[in-house]
């Protein structure tokens, strides 16, 4: 695999594909700025080598259009004090302007092109788009993990102009290598945690996994599909009656294939999706009529702390209740701790894919834990065993 670490960028031009695709207030403001931060060990390594960078990003959806609220000068002065360096910034990605101010960029000398996305070509993965983009820099470097699942003229078809000098930045090498160790190199016992709402979601997720875990943990919404099709009763919990025969399935591979299995015994029920609603531990197999299942009981968080406890690689995708709500968030708080004990304990653990990446953030795990995805979409489909365009074009 290579990385920004096998080139020597002095008197060189790196052209960046990073995902600046931030969250702005009312005034244009960036409000979160870990995208940009998780940007800057590759710029900085470009720069120390005596290189300079090409920055490239989308930001939001313009869908071709120029639209001044989606210009990524808003956000130029604040690249500007994370990578410590005056950034300059060019009105367009492509053409005339963007080769000028290209062209003009000194060692050491930071520049930002438009959002890509101003171009409809961008999301086609246009071949024409790409070689123009390609004109830009000396070599092609991706570092956007969160976008590495899109067959774009920036994250994927502008490789083939770089046949020799393209690599992937640290960012991105970094999430390549924790999903290695989750699918392929970790060591066992592995140990998939899954949650979430539903199963039909999941399901190419689990049948990826059974292949490369020794233990599968089930738990939020998707429990009661698994109970209900096994004969439980799951009162008005959420369940999908018609993914009831999948879930046998589910359950008959897991066994042929020796992966141990582990589902909710009991679960904190309520009378109302409500955080005011009426609760009661309750088993899992008998949940009473008007009664809904929000979060896992503290026999079922035994059994998973012990699971967990047990694993060396660990996997946690999707919250274990409805932890929105503080009344239903204890299970999900409870497997992040039981995570964060592994991992102290020599575990490697990842956590990655929507609302357990949420999660963790809310509840303060984000540093306790060996590796937080930062690509929602992109994690998912790694984890269902696609490969990433945007990974593939590198390599
Ligand atoms: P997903 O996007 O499939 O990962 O699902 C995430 C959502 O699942 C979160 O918004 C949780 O509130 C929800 N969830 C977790 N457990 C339950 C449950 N027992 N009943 C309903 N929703 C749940």
């Amino acid at each position: 695999m290579k990385t920004v670490d096998n080139f020597n960028f002095k008197g060189k031009k790196a052209l960046v594909r990073v995902d600046f695709n931030v969250p702005f207030d009312g005034d244009l403001n960036v409000t979160d700025t870990s995208r940009i931060e998780a940007a800057k060990p590759t710029i900085i390594k470009i720069l120390e080598d005596g290189g300079s960078a090409i920055l490239m990003s989308h930001l939001g959806r313009p869908k071709g259009q120029v639209n001044p609220d989606m210009s990524l000068k808003h956000i130029c002065d604040e690249v500007s004090k994370i990578v410590g360096v005056s950034v300059k910034f060019v009105e367009d990605c492509v053409g005339e302007k963007a080769e000028a101010a290209a062209a003009n960029l000194k060692s050491g000398e930071v520049l930002l092109l438009e959002n890509l996305r101003f171009h409809a070509e961008e999301e086609k993965g246009d071949k024409t788009f790409a070689e123009q983009l390609s004109k830009l820099g000396d070599v092609y470097v991706n570092d956007a993990f969160g976008t590495a699942h899109r067959a774009h003229a920036s994250t994927t078809v502008v490789a083939q102009f770089f046949p020799e000098n393209r690599c992937f930045g640290y960012l991105l090498a970094k999430e390549i290598e924790a999903i290695d160790k989750v699918m392929a190199t970790g060591e066992k016992p592995v140990c998939a945690i899954l949650g979430g709402s539903k199963v039909s979601s999941k399901i190419t997720i689990i049948e990826n996994i059974l292949d490369k875990v020794d233990h599968l943990i089930i738990g939020g919404g998707m429990t009661y599909t698994f109970i209900k099709a096994q004969g439980g009763k799951v009162g008005d919990s959420i369940c999908e009656d018609d993914k009831q025969e999948l879930a046998l399935e589910i359950l008959k591979k897991a066994k042929e294939k020796g992966v141990e299995v582990h589902i909710p015994v009991d679960v904190l029920a309520a009378d109302d999706f409500s955080n005011d609603a009426n609760t009661k531990v309750v088993p899992v197999t008998e949940i009473p009529e008007g009664w809904q299942g929000l979060d896992a009981g503290p026999k079922t968080l035994e059994n998973f702390k012990e699971v967990i406890l047990k694993s060396k690689t660990i996997l946690w995708n999707g919250p274990i209740g409805v932890f929105e709500m503080p009344t239903f968030a204890k299970g999900t708080i409870a497997i992040g701790n039981y995570i964060a004990e592994a991992t102290e304990n020599g575990a490697f653990s990842l956590v990655g894919g929507g609302d357990s990446v949420a999660a963790v953030k809310q509840f303060g795990f984000e540093d306790k834990v060996s590796y937080v995805s930062t690509g929602g979409g992109a994690m998912l489909e790694s984890l269902e065993g696609k490969t990433l365009p945007g990974i593939a074009a590198i390599l």
